[in-house]
């Protein structure tokens, strides 16, 4: 198959590239390399012959429709977004550019490439949408979840552009007859993640002996995925999803943002020990909360496991502590990003004072 990533230079992308490589696909990987874009996460298979960059914006529907003839494509994974929920709160124009607009522009780049297909190729076409669990909104602390007929509800300017986006995903296909696929997903986690997510910056802030910073109480909780397992439902929804369907992915793993923080600082105790026996935890600093924070989020993920097969593989203490040792020995890919010019994350600032 030769399939079109869109993002495949970011987070899940690049684990989403280097999975689908590792299993023969063709990958064209589609990214505009923003701040959050990073060519040396994909450095396993960059001298790959089944793989490809194009530096492109999903903005610009021309290059699109070009690529998608040129590459003869079968099937897009659309991951290209703005993601970081504290940069949509301080600015949320770029959010609705990319994700809202952005979307749109593919879908129509595709649109129109698909209609151009012959009839075998057409039916076999797949355009796979992925987006977040954070649409659904908050839960209370209580034994509730997500499942796929959840009302949308988004509390902050990034779930609800991405909220938008799952919406003209599926009038795309309830309107125009365009075969799609879509998955909300909850937190991820694992290698090359960019140092202003929670678990990297606690990470690399442990090791800076900086503070470490939770928002409010820590009393958020959120269900947390190992991004492999996140990367192998991706490829399986694309191929074997059925078509207009959404598919809830999660961890089934909650934790309290605090239990996060904690379990990184006992798992570093472990491995790096800090000087006179003083731990990790001595460093965790509570900062005023987010605004708009949801208490809970947690995904019934009944669907992906009895339709296609699927379930975690990595339980939360040992993905977090594979994390955890990939950073201490991958300074290389994260120190010129905490040293460059990103400005570092609100989090960050708000706990250095
Ligand atoms: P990321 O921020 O790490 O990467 C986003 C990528 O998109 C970057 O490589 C960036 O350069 C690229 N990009 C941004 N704007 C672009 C544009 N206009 N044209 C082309 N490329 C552009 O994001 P991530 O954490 O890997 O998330 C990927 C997708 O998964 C997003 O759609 C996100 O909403 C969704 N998601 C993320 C999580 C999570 O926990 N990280 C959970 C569920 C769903």
């Amino acid at each position: 198959m030769n399939i079109l990533v869109t993002g495949g230079a970011g987070f899940i992308g690049s684990a989403l590239c280097r999975h689908l490589v590792a299993v023969g696909e063709n990958v064209l990987n589609v990214d505009k390399l923003t701040y959050a874009g990073n060519l040396a996460s994909l450095w396993s298979i960059e001298n790959c012959s089944n793989y490809r960059f194009v530096n492109a914006d999903i903005c610009n529907e021309a290059a699109l429709i070009e690529l998608m003839r040129r590459e003869e494509i079968d099937r897009v994974i659309h991951l290209a977004a703005e993601t970081h929920v504290d940069r949509s709160i301080d600015g949320p124009a770029q959010f609705i550019e990319t994700n809202i607009v952005g979307t749109f522009r593919l879908l129509q780049a595709t649109l129109k490439y698909w209609r151009e297909l012959p009839d075998r190729k057409a039916r076999q076409f797949r355009f796979h949408h992925v987006s977040t669990d954070e649409v659904f909104g908050d839960l209370p602390f209580d034994d509730s979840t997500f499942n796929e007929q959840t009302p949308y509800a988004p509390s902050s300017p990034y779930s609800a552009s991405k909220a938008a986006s799952d919406h003209l995903v599926r009038a795309w296909h309830q309107t125009f007859g365009l075969p799609i696929v879509m998955s909300n997903c909850s937190n991820n986690y694992g290698p090359y993640h960019f140092p202003e997510k929670l678990i990297p910056l606690v990470i690399l802030n442990a090791l800076d002996e900086k503070p470490l910073p939770i928002y409010g109480a820590g009393t958020n909780v959120r269900d947390w995925l190992f991004v492999e397992d996140h990367a192998r439902a991706l490829a399986l929804i694309a191929s074997k999803g059925a078509i207009g369907e959404s598919y809830n992915i999660g961890g089934g793993c909650e934790r309290t943002n605090l239990a996060v923080v904690q379990a990184i600082c006992d798992i570093l105790d472990r491995m790096k020990p800090r000087n006179h026996s003083r731990s990790y935890r001595d460093l965790i600093t509570f900062v005023d909360d987010r605004p708009g924070h949801d208490r809970r989020y947690a995904m019934n993920t009944a669907k992906i496991e009895s339709h296609l097969g699927w379930k975690p593989q990595e339980s939360f203490e040992t993905g977090l502590a594979q994390t955890i040792a990939w950073y201490l020995d991958n300074e290389w890919w994260w120190k010129p990003i905490r040293e460059g010019t990103y400005g570092g994350s609100r989090l960050g600032r708000l706990a250095a004072g």
